[in-house]
């Protein structure tokens, strides 16, 4: 979980030079759009990475290769989100709480940040600075 904790320590260590207090709600979006980042590069690099290694292999198997990167990104993502989409006070597990309201299988695509704007259990706005959070 090397990559996780990178991003969580750099998500961290950038209020700290930020002026304006972030608001929980940025945090959020923050940490979304590098794990989106770390992730993506993560796979582009592993993928190149083989292609120039082994050019001659099979079809199947860069298909294989393809899939159980998508797995392990997975993976990742999975234990990271546990870690960080926590209420920010109650460590309520948000995301659960977000399965739960639109279901599994939705269609929709917003993040729980985006149709509320408190932590469903316990009521701490997002839009308090990310300092009243509990971490
Ligand atoms: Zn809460």
């Amino acid at each position: 979980m090397v990559i996780a904790e990178a991003i969580a320590n750099a998500a961290a260590s950038e209020t700290v030079v930020q002026s304006e207090p972030m608001t929980i709600r940025e945090y959020y979006q923050r940490v979304q759009t590098w794990t989106k980042y770390a992730l993506a590069g993560a796979i582009m690099t592993v993928t190149f990475y083989i292609v120039f290694r082994y050019p001659k292999l099979p079809m199947w198997a860069y298909w294989v290769v393809g899939r159980g990167e998508a797995a392990v990104a997975m993976a990742i993502l999975l234990v990271f989100m546990r870690r960080t989409y926590r209420g920010p006070s109650c460590e309520v597990n948000v995301m659960q709480l977000r399965v739960q309201k639109l279901g599994r299988r939705t269609g929709d695509r917003r993040m729980f940040w985006q149709f509320w704007d408190a932590c469903p259990n316990c009521e701490l706005s997002f839009d308090e600075p990310c300092t009243s959070a509990k971490r």
